[in-house]
């Protein structure tokens, strides 16, 4: 750990390129961060938060926020456990979302994770790998490979393998059949143990600044027409931030109604919204979401 009492400002450490490097440049700008052109830089300053942003190996992320040479990073879930290093999750940033599965080739049959015993896997993620074999109290023969583990089985140097998936075309074009999802990842924000007070308080203004991006995401604005006589009906399904806004329309004996709703209960509420008698339902993005 760095000492880094006089440091001012955040050092945020993000992947340089590949599947978390352009989430990652979005997430900040969405959080009105500007970072000066920092493309084939090793740094980059932005220039109106006081935060620094280092360009790394996603690999090395963990390391460099241990050793507080960054204080803070944005990489996968799946790294973190894999690399087991001394770093604090503070918040989940909802982007670089996959899973971590066993495959094995699609004519064999998997009764159990038995099925593993005594075989051979390949995989860049050994330690997760070993635990999900102990913890179902099989032994089995971990080949580690850094890359295209995919084709493992087909070159005859693995029975199984364990590798990241997120729609599965790659196991199939492969020969391979997803049978067990032993981790589930996404991007998170790391944060070393020894901030600063003044970076404590940086790094509180990006979390609510994240949170803020991340609420607004999930939430839709909706704008209805309701007749009158059943205004009661419509609002007790829209909750909103506090409760709905109410404004007459023009034509006698209508209103216009404004909520917020949840991605998760989206299709639901608008079918239930129709059937009681709500009429030209527009949905609209919500930028920012500040509660
Ligand atoms: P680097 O050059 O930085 O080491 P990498 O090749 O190790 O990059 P990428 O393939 O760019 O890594 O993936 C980075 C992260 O993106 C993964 O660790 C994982 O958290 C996430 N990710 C999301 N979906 C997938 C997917 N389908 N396959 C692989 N990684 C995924
Ligand atoms: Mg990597």
């Amino acid at each position: 750990m760095t000492a880094n009492n006089e440091c001012k400002k955040l050092r945020l450490a993000i992947q340089k390129s590949g599947r978390l490097h352009d989430d990652s440049m979005k997430l900040l700008k969405e959080c009105g961060i500007d970072i000066s052109n920092g493309v084939n830089k090793l740094k980059a300053e932005a220039t109106n938060f006081p935060i620094e942003v280092f360009f790394l190996r996603d690999d090395d992320i963990p390391q460099y926020v241990e050793d507080g040479v960054a204080d803070i990073g944005f990489v996968g879930e799946n790294v973190i456990f894999e690399k087991n290093k001394q770093v604090t999750i503070a918040e989940k940033l909802g982007f670089g979302k996959c899973r971590l599965s066993i495959a094995i080739p699609k004519g064999q049959d998997y009764p159990s994770s038995k099925y593993l015993q005594g075989k051979k896997i390949a995989t860049s993620y050994p330690v997760i790998v070993n635990n999900y074999l102990q913890s179902q109290g099989v032994t089995a023969e971990i080949h580690e490979i850094s890359g295209s583990v995919e084709i493992a089985p087909g070159i005859g140097l693995a029975d199984a393998i364990c590798d990241l998936v997120s729609s599965g075309s790659t196991l199939f074009m492969n020969g391979l059949k997803e049978v067990e999802v032993i981790f589930e990842s996404q991007a998170v924000l790391i944060k070393q143990a020894a901030l600063n007070p003044t970076q404590v308080q940086l790094l509180e203004r990006l979390i609510f600044r994240i949170q803020s991006v991340k609420k607004a995401k999930n939430n839709k604005y909706i704008l209805l027409n309701a007749p009158n006589d059943r205004l009661k009906d419509i609002i007790s399904l829209l909750p909103g931030m506090k409760s709905p806004t109410v404004l007459p329309l023009a034509t006698e004996g209508w209103s216009s109604v404004h909520s917020v709703l949840n991605e998760n209960d989206f299709w639901n509420i608008i079918e239930q919204l129709k059937e009681a008698g709500a009429e030209g339902i527009l949905v609209v993005p919500i930028e920012k979401m500040i509660m």
